[in-house]
């Protein structure tokens, strides 16, 4: 689990919404996921298959039979997931903006007392190891950053 490349792991938000059925439920067939989802996506049968499908062959999802219709079922926690679309994002932008980033997330969140805790403690953690100045490593032409700058001279 989680070792093979991400590049063609990324799920789309279509497919988030199939995987969250999967995950409430254990294992789902394509009836059921058509169930939950249909009305409230406004999508047909066929689209619950053609994202079945996407999914497995991402090999986020597995299926095995059962009678005479196929059982879907994952091996990734929502948390890993969830964890590698962040990092995807994190992956895109200039390194000097990572902390930018985290603070709207912190701001556009609804988050409880013992979140803000985990906040704080993570950040108390992270002071020790804080640097003066992160280090951009974008292609020059890629980003503005001071670091960019002064390589032009
Ligand atoms: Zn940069």
């Amino acid at each position: 689990m989680g070792e093979e490349n991400s590049k063609d792991c990324h799920i789309t938000n279509a497919e988030w919404q199939i995987m969250k059925v999967v995950w409430a439920n254990r294992e789902v067939t394509s009836k059921f996921v058509a169930e939950v989802l249909c009305e409230k996506m406004e999508w047909k049968k066929a689209t619950i298959k053609t994202l079945l499908n996407r999914l497995l062959e991402k090999k986020v999802l597995k299926k095995r039979e059962e009678g005479n219709k196929y059982v879907y079922f994952t091996e990734y926690s929502q948390e890993e997931l969830s964890k590698k679309a962040l990092m995807e994002v994190f992956g895109k932008i200039c390194r000097t903006k990572s902390g930018e980033l985290i603070v709207k997330a912190i701001e556009e969140n609804e988050l409880s007392f013992s979140d803000l805790n985990l906040i704080e403690k993570a950040i108390e953690v992270k002071k020790k190891f804080a640097v003066e100045k992160v280090k951009c490593d974008c292609l020059p032409g890629q980003c503005n950053c001071e670091e960019h700058d002064h390589c032009r001279g």
